[in-house]
């Protein structure tokens, strides 16, 4: 049914477009109520709006915790027109139908992001407007209920369309998208409060998300897909700023995240960074002299598999390393920034898809990982754990040099973002080898080796790309097998949590090998 919008309720904490709208209203002849700073932006713009505070009889209070939790307002948002006693109370009370909401609520997630203290994050609880929303998402039939800023256009196209009237299909529409957002906006409250009291595990946990962009599809083309940034505004894939190229797709974002949060391991003072991923995986980390050279020493890791990667850096995109990057097929390029000569350089790659950010993301953030799983969810703490040099034991007769030492680390790094089994050979800050997602470590190792063979052969050396390498491995090895293997191909010396039941084979083993071993303490299964 048809349902004309004679009264409107207007109350926003965001003023983004209120005169607009409020003009827009007055002039297809409704009539306006507001609260106190949106009744006196609409006000001073000439807009004639009616105070809430006249309707209800009461005056805002409490520093505005009571404004509109009112009869007269709920009441007009819930009466159902069509019903005969609910006409009848409205009439007995002298309570107005109102049929148009528009609220957008404190900016709850907003405060909470700019790191305010408890009682600010408290203040910061919208309290009537969610009431509201609820009410008027409730009462759909007859109500329109606007939260987004992005809609008001729509709602005027609606009217528009109906002579000042709006259709059913619309006004579900908006009622679904005001209970997304009242559902996110509790579901922050509730994590901001988990966070706070630091629960491990909360017992109840709300899920919080806000669209970013509906996606042509998800992992494969039969299926649906979408992407939510957390509210958090952490730099990453999901706040990036796209300068270029076709859209992202999921796998993109995918793969440009673990490509990002890889990077981000690398402290952008001590050195640039760059990581190539592939499927999630890296086929490609190294640290530089410079931009250019850190890209150039990941690409050779690799060079096959790089072919349509994700590439990330850890610092700012140069015009030299831009430069390069354009000599083959990128997808995704996500940096912290890029000079205007760099963006010059891919802008004449219409397809190659630039985001920059902010900056990088604190990787030691304590935040919490998800994972979907048959009837239920799996919830954990992201893996933030770190190896520093004071951490490792060595358990070899021999001791690593400082320069294995800094390869050692690195490798570790890059293996914590492999998924397991994770092998990741590494020679001079740059990955030459890397062995992923087998079943079997040995076999990990094995395709880590080869790789790194294969590279040499292309590159014209005469020697493995592993030979004089430092070894990581994400977990313990359960046998010497794939200890060996790395040794076989050309690996010195060797990083890994320890903590096997033949710990003691394994390092006898590594002795026999000649070989110099670092337990960390710590694994970094990634599945
Ligand atoms: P204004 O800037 O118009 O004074 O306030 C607008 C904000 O107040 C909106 O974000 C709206 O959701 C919120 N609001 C409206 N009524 C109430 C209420 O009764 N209690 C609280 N806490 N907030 C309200």
């Amino acid at each position: 049914d048809l349902h004309p919008v004679r009264r409107a309720l207007i109350s926003v904490s965001d003023k983004t477009g209120l005169i607009e709208l409020g003009q827009a209203l007055e002039a297809r002849g409704v009539e306006i109520l507001s609260t106190g700073g949106s009744a006196k932006a609409l006000r001073d713009a000439g807009v004639a709006v009616k105070d809430v505070a006249d309707v209800t009889g009461f005056p805002e209070m409490m520093d505005g915790r009571v404004k509109t939790l009112h009869p007269m307002v709920h009441g007009g948002l819930l009466a159902l027109r069509d019903n005969d006693a609910h006409v009848a109370s409205m009439e007995e009370h002298g309570i107005s139908a109102i049929d148009l909401l528009v609220v957008n609520l404190y900016p709850f997630e907003e405060t909470v992001a700019k790191g305010a203290d408890y009682d600010t994050c408290i203040e910061n609880i919208d309290i009537g407007g969610p009431a509201m929303i609820r009410a008027a998402a409730k009462n759909h039939a007859f109500v329109n209920v606007v939260v987004d800023v992005q809609d008001y256009d729509k709602l005027l196209g609606d009217m528009d369309q109906h002579n000042g009237a709006t259709c059913p299909k619309f006004r579900k529409k908006l009622a679904q998208i005001a209970y997304a957002r009242t559902g996110a906006y509790d579901a922050a409250v509730s994590t901001w409060m988990a966070d706070a009291l630091e629960l491990e595990a909360p017992r109840r946990r709300a899920f919080a998300g806000e669209l970013k962009q509906t996606l042509r599809y998800g992992e494969n083309s039969h299926q649906k897909a979408a992407f939510y940034t957390d509210g958090s505004n952490r730099p990453g894939v999901a706040t990036a700023q796209q300068l270029q190229g076709k859209e992202l797709s999921y796998n993109n974002i995918n793969d440009t995240d673990a490509a990002f949060e890889l990077v981000s391991e690398f402290d952008p003072a001590v050195s640039p960074a760059v990581a190539i991923i592939k499927h999630a995986n890296p086929c490609g980390v190294a640290q530089g002299a410079t931009l250019v050279e850190a890209y150039q020493k990941a690409f050779d890791c690799d060079r096959t598999s790089a072919f349509g990667g994700i590439v990330a850096l850890n610092q700012p995109l140069d015009a030299e390393t831009a430069s390069k990057i354009v000599e083959i097929f990128t997808e995704v390029v996500i940096a912290p920034g890029a000079s205007d000569e760099a963006k010059e350089i891919f802008a004449a790659k219409k397809n190659l898809r630039l985001l920059l950010t902010d900056g990088l993301p604190d990787t030691r953030a304590a935040l919490t990982a998800y994972k979907q799983v048959g009837g239920g969810i799996l919830v954990q703490d992201k893996d933030v754990g770190y190896v520093g040099m004071d951490d490792l034991k060595v358990v070899t007769e021999k001791a690593p040099t400082d320069a294995q030492m800094q390869d050692l680390l690195f490798a570790w790094k890059v293996a914590k973002h492999v998924k397991s089994n994770a092998i990741v050979y590494v020679k001079d800050q740059a990955t030459v080898g890397v062995g992923a997602g087998q079943m079997s470590r040995l076999d990990s190792a094995n395709v880590a080796a080869s790789k790194a063979e294969r590279m040499a052969a292309e590159l014209g050396l005469d020697e493995s790309l592993a030979k004089g390498s430092a070894v990581a491995s994400d977990a313990f090895f359960p046998f010497p097998d794939g200890l060996l293997e790395a040794a076989a191909a050309g690996g010195t010396c060797v990083i890994q949590p320890g903590g096997s039941m033949r710990d003691q084979e394994v390092i006898d083993a590594a002795n026999e090998a000649g070989l110099a071993m670092v337990f960390t303490g710590m694994r970094h299964f990634r599945h």
